[in-house]
Order: C-alpha cells, then sequence, then structure tokens
C-alpha cells in the first residue's frame, strides 16, 4: 500500500505555513514540501515511509534550534515531533518518560511541578530531542552530569521504519550512539526515558566586573570553575559592549545548606573583586531556572505555548560556534579574547542580542564519564568557548560570520574539537572535532541501522570514515 502523511500536515497555502518553516536563528529562509506534525510513533512512521517512498528528503525536527538549520530541508519533508511532548514523571522511581519535542521550559516547569529536575539547556525554547541526543548540559549538570547521562532509554523510528526501544540491555550499540551522536543520524526519537533528581532550593547569582579586569577575572575564572564543588555551575559571559558577567547558580544536595554556595563563590570573589556588589539570593529551584532562561534578553512567558512564547526568535539572527579547553588558557591567549571582543565588526543596527564569548564550566559529573561510555568523549575539558556573533542587516553577515569564525580559528592552537550541538558548517573536519577517537564506532553503528543512509544532512554520519 501506497503510504500517507499523517498527523497534522502543514502545505505552503496553508495558514500558519511562514511560521512553521522557521528556525530559531532566522539566518535560514528553507522552503520545505510540507511539515507534518506528528502525533504518535505511527505518524512518524508513516511519515518515514513516504519520504522514501516518494524519494524526498527528509528532516526530523524537534525544537528548531539547530545553528545551522539543519532540522530544515529545501523542497523536503519536515518530520516535526513537537507535539509530541507529554512529561510523565514517576517521583518514586526517579524517572520520567519525555517526549521527544518537548522544550526546555516546559520540561523544567513539569518536573519543577513535582520537585525534580534533569540537566537541560538554558535556552528556554531549546527541544528535548535536539539537546539528549547530541549531549546536552546546563546549569545542573555539573551536578548531575550530562543530559544525554542521565537517558535511560530512547524510543526511535530507524530507517526500516521499525519502532525500537534503545537501552542498555536492547539495541546497546544504538543507546550508546543516541548519547552524543544521535542528532539526525540514526533514526527519529520519539520519547525519552530520563533519570530525574529532586530539587527545590537553589542559590542563583550574577555577578560582574569592570572591563579592566578581564585578564584577571578569566585567569581566575578558569582555575575555579571547573574545579568548584559539583554543586556549582557558573558561566562566564564576556560581550563586544565590554561587559563580564558571572552567572549560575548552587545546587545543594540539602536544600537547608543552600547558603554554602556563597563559600564556594568566596575564592573567586576575593581573588578579583566585583565591580557592583554581587547579587546572591536564594530561590526556589523553578524560579532560578526561569529566570536563567531569561538570561541574554529573552522574553518568556510560561503560561503561553511554545512558539507564542517565541518572541525572541523573531529576530534573532546568528553564527555561533565552540571548542573545549583541556588545559588553562596563557595570558597571551586570553589577551586574544580581550582583543576580539573589542574589536567586533562595525553594525549598521543594533542585534537583539550582544556578541559574546561564553565561557561554560567543564568538571564535575560528566567528566567522571569515561570518554568512550557515550558518543561524548570531550569529557576532560577545562571549559567550553563559545563564540556568538549576532546581527540584524544583511550586508552585516560576512563580516560577522567571518568576526566568529577568526576567533574559533585563531584559539585553536589553545583548544579541541567542537560541541555538536553547536554545529558549525565552517568546520574543516566536522565529524572528528565532534566525536574525535568515537567516530569510527558512530560509523559502525551508521552501518547497521541505516545501511542505506537515508538519515542524511550536510555534517551527518556517513556509511565510511572520510
Ligand atoms: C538559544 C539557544 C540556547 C542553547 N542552549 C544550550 C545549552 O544551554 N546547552 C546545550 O547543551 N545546548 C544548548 N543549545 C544548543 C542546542 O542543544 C542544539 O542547538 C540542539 O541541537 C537543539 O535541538 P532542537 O531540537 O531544539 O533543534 P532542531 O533544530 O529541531 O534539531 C537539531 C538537530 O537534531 C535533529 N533532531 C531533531 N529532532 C530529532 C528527533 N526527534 N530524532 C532525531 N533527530 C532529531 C535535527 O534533525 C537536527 O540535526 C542552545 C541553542 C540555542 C539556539
Amino acid at each position: 500500500m501506497v503510504p500517507k502523511l499523517t498527523g497534522r500536515v502543514l502545505y505552503k497555502d496553508d495558514p500558519g505555513w511562514d511560521d512553521a518553516r522557521k528556525n530559531f536563528n532566522q539566518r535560514f529562509d528553507v522552503q520545505p514540501r510540507a511539515i507534518v506534525y506528528c502525533q504518535d510513533d505511527g505518524d512518524v512512521v508513516n511519515a518515514l515511509r513516504w519520504a522514501r517512498e516518494n524519494n524526498v528528503p527528509f528532516r526530523a525536527r524537534s525544537g528548531r534550534h539547530s545553528y545551522e538549520g539543519y532540522s530544515l530541508v529545501d523542497s523536503g519533508l519536515i518530520i516535526d515531533v513537537s507535539e509530541l511532548d507529554h512529561v510523565r514523571v514517576n517521583r518514586d522511581a526517579g524517572v520520567a518518560e519525555i517526549g521527544a519535542g518537548s522544550y526546555m521550559l516546559q520540561c523544567a516547569e513539569q518536573l519543577g511541578d513535582v520537585g525534580v529536575t534533569t540537566p537541560l539547556a538554558t535556552g528556554p525554547t531549546v527541544g528535548l530531542a535536539g539537546l539528549a541526543l547530541g549531549g546536552g548540559f546546563g546549569l545542573t549538570s555539573r551536578k548531575f552530569g550530562l543530559t544525554c547521562d542521565n537517558v535511560l532509554a530512547v524510543d526511535l523510528v530507524t530507517a526500516s521504519g521499525e519502532v525500537v526501544r534503545a537501552d542498555a540491555a536492547s539495541h546497546p550499540d544504538l543507546f550508546w550512539a543516541c548519547r552524543g551522536g544521535g542528532g539526525g543520524n540514526f533514526g527519529i526519537a520519539t520519547q525519552f526515558t530520563l533519570r530525574v533528581h529532586p530539587v527545590s532550593a537553589v542559590l542563583g547569582f550574577i555577578i560582574q566586573w569592570d572591563w579592566k579586569q578581564f585578564d584577571q577575572v578569566v585567569a581566575q575564572w578558569q582555575a575555579w570553575a571547573p574545579a568548584v564543588t559539583d554543586g556549582l555551575s557558573a558561566a562566564l559571559q564576556l560581550t563586544v559592549n565590554k561587559t563580564i558577567k558571572l552567572y549560575g547558580m548552587y545546587t545543594p544536595d540539602d536544600p537547608s545548606s543552600v547558603h554554602a554556595g556563597a563559600g564556594q563563590l568566596a575564592p573567586l570573589l576575593q581573588a578579583v573583586t566585583p565591580s557592583s556588589p554581587p547579587t546572591i539570593q536564594p530561590l526556589p529551584f523553578i524560579i532560578a531556572a526561569r529566570m536563567f532562561f531569561g538570561e541574554g534578553g529573552h522574553t518568556v512567558d510560561p503560561a503561553a505555548p511554545q512558539w507564542a512564547v517565541h518572541v525572541h526568535s523573531d529576530q534573532q539572527i546568528y553564527k555561533s560556534t565552540s571548542a573545549a579547553v583541556m588545559a588553562p588558557l596563557p595570558g597571551d591567549a586570553i589577551a586574544l579574547l580581550r582583543s576580539f571582543l573589542e574589536n567586533p565588526p562595525p553594525l549598521g543596527a543594533t542585534p537583539v542580542q550582544v556578541s559574546m564569548i561564553q565561557l561554560l564550566p567543564g568538571g564535575g559529573a560528566p567528566s567522571r564519564v569515561p570518554p568512550d561510555a557515550t558518543a561524548v568523549y570531550l569529557r576532560d575539558a577545562l571549559f567550553i568557548i563559545q563564540y556568538d556573533g549576532y546581527w540584524m542587516r544583511p550586508q552585516d553577515a560576512d563580516p560577522t560570520i567571518a568576526w566568529v569564525e577568526r576567533m574559533r580559528s585563531t584559539m585553536q592552537p589553545y583548544t579541541r574539537g567542537a560541541y555538536v550541538n553547536y554545529v558549525d558548517s565552517c568546520l574543516t573536519d566536522p565529524l572528528r572535532a565532534y566525536y574525535g577517537p568515537n567516530l569510527e564506532r558512530l560509523v559502525r553503528v551508521k552501518r547497521q541501522y541505516d545501511p542505506q543512509n537515508v538519515f542524511n544532512f550536510p555534517q551527518s554520519i556517513p556509511l565510511h570514515v572520510p
């Protein structure tokens, strides 16, 4: 029988088409042939069969946050799982079943309602599928591990149209690959079973320094942030507006010891005196999570549905990339970072978001997982550098992209690899950068589960090591 598309199917002339085809990053103007919003596994199976039968290219899509728009394809079918968004928690067992299309704010709220969480990204509308399949970290990762370290099972529709549950006992190779190498590569995830952790009070903080303290702050931060107690996650945001901001939270084992987080911050604050009194405040976890979802200019209305709250997507245009830092940056490398931020390309219009470099701390629980236990190999990084360039006018695109690319390549002598969830089309050897020594095993899993390379996009896992 010829397969039919089932679920909520949208075509070019349907109302809402233009919103439906947008990525969070407005850099991409893609015209798919159709978008199917799957309502259950059967819709995913039908969509995949339809695409294969009709020889139509397709992409899986969850939260639409791929930095390079890899969840979109011109003239193809978008298999969208965003309406598979249930959150079912068994608090006693410490486990939740979450639809692959759930987004961060929704996960945080619904898990928070029963007093638990799992490591989530700080972008409020990032999708669970993209996050967890590529690794995933957030402000509780140093304590609880990467998102993928908390995945107990993934339900997927494979290339053959079979619905499988991959876990430690069943399809273990696929399970391994889907924890760090799974985005768009092996099948379409429909649900994750995740470990969840009790959480209540946390200590939130935002601390600022003067630009003239840049070199000292970065030097002290990199010696401190990756080594502090697991409960503390402190990211450093350095912007072209010459602001230095440390933000994060301390998640204690026991809520009554939440104030101990201030003692953990003390060595950094004593080493470099902040420019204004630090904001350090005990907060219910969910309030802190909402606050950090709003960090960086996002505006979020927790009462509204996903795409209605996505106001920050309307004008966001950017290029981002990343690298891992394995040893403390020497003084000249820190000075290079400062110099790039002091000399951004001139822009003809003020972007929604200011261009920046973010330093995201490593160490903690993720660093104690062996580099070959999942597809994520950069486990012993001191920190991840994220380079973000934003603009508004089309003519500012090329200079800003070139500036981001120059930062990444100039810093390369001091860095290693790249984080696959910050996909970057400019990388010359992207697969080795994302997967390091795990690439060979990922290719073997690819041959086993997708021998015809049905799941392919510009940086997908190929059938042979390049
Ligand atoms: C504003 C912002 C904040 C971010 N913050 C963080 C952060 O704090 N921590 C962090 O780790 N990362 C963060 N990221 C990066 C984010 O993890 C990745 O962009 C991730 O891939 C997004 O997933 P998505 O589902 O939203 O995107 P999508 O664009 O929908 O998908 C991303 C990739 O996954 C594939 N995919 C989507 N759904 C499925 C599925 N069901 N089955 C198989 N493959 C699928 C797509 O084909 C695509 O290749 C952030 C990104 C942005 C833009």
